[in-house]
C-alpha cells in the first residue's frame, strides 16, 4: 500500500506560525496516481515534498504511508527507510561514474548479486529509453538524459512512492513535453505513485489525475485537473491555473445555483457560489476561451491590440464600460485594432467569486 495520508500539516522556519511555510496541510493520495503540488515559488511545495521523504520535521500533523506512521512531530522515519525516490531539478547524476554505475549504485548498497542487478539495470534503462547507454559519462548526454539516468537511479531499486522535485525545469520547452509524455507513462507502466512539484500549470494539467493547488503555504485546492481549471475554488486558483479575465460585477437577481450578474457593460447569467444574495457585488472570471467576438451584432467592444501566436490569436477587446478582455481565437479570426466588435461569452463556462467584505 502507497497511499500516502498527510493530516495537519505543518512547518515554519521562523517560528512564527503566521508565515508557516507549511500550514495545516490535509491531503489524501491514493495508491498508484499521479499527483502533482502546484504553485508560484515559495508556495511550500519543497518543504511538503521534503516532508514526505523523511528530510524535515513537521511542527505538527501526520503523514501516514499506507497505515504506518511516517512523519510527526515526535517521530520521523529515516528516508531510506520509507520506500521512496527522490528526482531533483538538478538531475543529480555523478559525473565521474558511467550511466551503469549511476544507475547500479542504489542495488549495490542493498547487495543486490551482480546478475541480477544487471538485470534490473538494463530494464529500467529500457524503461527510459536509454538501453545502449550504458558506458557514457554525463557530460557525454544531453539534460533530457541525464534526468532520465537519474530517475532511472531512482526507479531500479522499485520504490513505492517516486518524489519528483521541478524535474523538467531545467529542460528546453520541446524536451520538456516529450519527457512529460514520458513520464507519465513511466507512472502508469510502474504503478507507482509519483508526487509531483512544479509551478508550471499546464505541466501539472498535462501529468495529473490530481492536482493540489497550494499558495503562502495553505492548500488552496486539491482536484482533477479538469476540476481545479474549470470550476476553481477560489480566485487565487483561478488566477494561478492559466489566463483568466476578472471583471467586477454586480448580482441583479438569484435563480436556482445561477445569478444574473451585472459586470461592467455584460450581463450574465453564471453558477453563484451558495449563500449568493441580490447585491452582492462579486468578481466573474472569464477564461479567453470563453469569450467569442463577432462582427455584425451589436457591437460592445473594442480592439486595442492583437498578437499572433500561431495556433491562436490574442486580441485584446476594451469593453464600453472601461474594462478590458483578454481573448483568445483561431488564427484565421482576423480582426485589426480598432475595429468594433460584439462580445458573445459562454457563462455556463464562469466562475463567479463573492467579494470578501460582501
Ligand atoms: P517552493 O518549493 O514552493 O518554491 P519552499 O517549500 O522551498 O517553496 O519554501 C516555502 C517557504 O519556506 C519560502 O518562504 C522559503 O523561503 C521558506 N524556506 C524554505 N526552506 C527554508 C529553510 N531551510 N530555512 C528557512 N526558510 C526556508
Ligand atoms: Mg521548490
Amino acid at each position: 500500500m502507497a497511499s500516502i495520508t498527510i493530516k495537519g500539516l505543518t512547518k515554519s522556519f521562523t517560528g512564527d506560525a503566521k508565515q508557516a511555510a507549511v500550514s495545516d496541510l490535509n491531503l489524501d493520495i491514493k495508491d498508484n496516481q499521479f499527483i502533482t503540488l502546484l504553485g508560484p515559488s515559495g508556495c511550500g511545495k519543497t518543504t511538503t515534498l521534503r516532508m514526505i521523504a523523511g528530510y524535515i520535521v513537521p511542527d505538527a500533523g501526520t503523514i501516514h504511508v499506507g497505515d504506518q506512521l511516517v512523519s510527526s512531530r515526535d517521530n520521523v522515519v529515516s528516508p531510506d527507510q520509507r520506500g521512496m525516490g527522490m528526482v531533483f531539478q538538478n538531475y543529480a547524476v555523478w559525473p565521474h561514474k558511467t550511466v551503469y554505475e549511476n544507475v547500479v549504485f542504489g542495488l549495490k548498497i542493498r547487495k543486490t548479486p551482480t546478475a541480477e542487478a544487471k538485470k534490473k539495470v538494463d530494464e529500467t534503462l529500457g524503461l527510459v529509453n536509454l538501453r545502449g547507454y550504458e558506458n557514457r559519462y554525463p557530460n557525454e548526454l544531453s539534460g533530457g538524459q541525464q534526468q532520465r539516468v537519474a530517475l532511472a537511479r531512482s526507479l531500479v531499486v522499485e520504490p513505492e512512492i517516486l518524489l519528483l522535485d521541478e524535474p523538467l525545469s531545467n529542460l528546453d520547452a520541446k524536451l520538456r513535453e516529450q519527457m512529460r509524455v514520458e513520464l507519465k507513462r513511466l507512472q502508469r507502466s510502474t504503478g507507482i505513485t509519483f508526487v509531483y512539484v512544479t509551478h508550471d500549470q499546464a505541466e501539472a494539467l498535462a501529468l495529473s489525475d490530481q492536482i493540489a493547488v497550494m499558495h503562502g503555504g495553505k492548500l488552496q485546492q486539491f482536484g482533477s485537473p479538469h476540476e481545479v481549471y474549470s470550476k476553481p475554488a477560489n480566485r487565487i486558483v483561478a488566477d494561478f491555473m492559466g489566463l483568466v479575465n476578472f471583471i467586477p460585477g454586480k448580482v441583479l437577481a438569484i435563480h436556482g445555483g445561477s445569478g444574473t450578474i451585472e459586470a461592467g457593460s455584460l450581463k450574465l447569467i453564471a453558477p453563484v457560489p451558495a449563500g449568493t444574495g441580490v447585491g452582492d457585488t462579486v468578481e466573474v472570471a472569464i477564461r479567453p476561451e470563453n469569450i467569442k467576438l463577432t462582427t455584425g451584432g451589436a457591437a460592445s467592444a473594442k480592439i486595442t491590440e492583437r498578437t499572433f501566436l500561431g495556433n491562436i490569436c490574442e486580441y485584446y477587446a476594451a469593453l464600453d464600460s472601461g474594462q478590458t478582455l483578454r481573448v483568445q481565437t483561431h488564427p484565421t479570426q482576423v480582426f485589426s485594432a480598432g475595429d468594433a466588435v460584439a462580445v458573445e461569452i459562454d457563462a455556463t463556462q464562469c466562475s463567479v467569486f463573492r467579494n470578501q467584505s460582501a
